[in-house]
């Protein structure tokens, strides 16, 4: 068996902003893409709760489905281009045929960047900034990247 590596790109909003969500309490919250990419980040706090998990743990619904898709397709080229080599190796044999017929189609998901309502927080321990709701903003939130609670008008 080999593996097969696909890289899934998320988008991020007009101010370059990527959407991320809690494995704990599920809420939804953004960071600077440029920002995280010059952290070199390997847990994130979640500015709601507290906790802290792996990057990819915070990976958004929409993002897991688009990877998801991603791998049924590639998983479906892999055995119809199997049957093919198949049909080849069998073309020759007159009791024994097989057909691959038409390639399957899976469509891959799109991921839409829907307008939210998160609002632009600047961490200042360490220099950085969220997007999180007008309610979260107001409760004060945790530093996605040192998890401190620190949180200033
Ligand atoms: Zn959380
Ligand atoms: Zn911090």
């Amino acid at each position: 068996m080999s593996y097969k590596t696909f890289e899934i790109s998320i988008p991020a909003d007009e101010d370059g902003y990527v959407k991320f969500q809690c494995p704990y309490c599920n809420q939804k919250f953004k960071l600077n893409a440029s920002e995280i990419e010059e952290s070199d980040v390997v847990d994130l706090y979640c500015p709601v709760c507290g906790l802290a998990n792996e990057v990819s743990n915070f990976y958004s619904d929409e993002v897991m489905e688009k990877a998801m898709s991603i791998a049924e397709n590639e998983a479906m080229n892999m055995i119809f281009d199997m049957f093919k080599d198949f049909e080849r190796s069998t073309r020759s044999n007159k009791n024994f045929n097989v057909k691959a017929g038409k390639k399957p189609d899976v469509p891959i998901k799109e991921i839409y960047e829907n307008i939210d309502e998160l609002i632009e927080v600047k961490l200042n321990c360490c220099d950085k900034h969220i997007k999180v709701s007008e309610l979260d903003r107001l409760l004060g939130v945790y530093c996605s990247y040192c998890g401190v609670k620190d949180y200033e008008e």
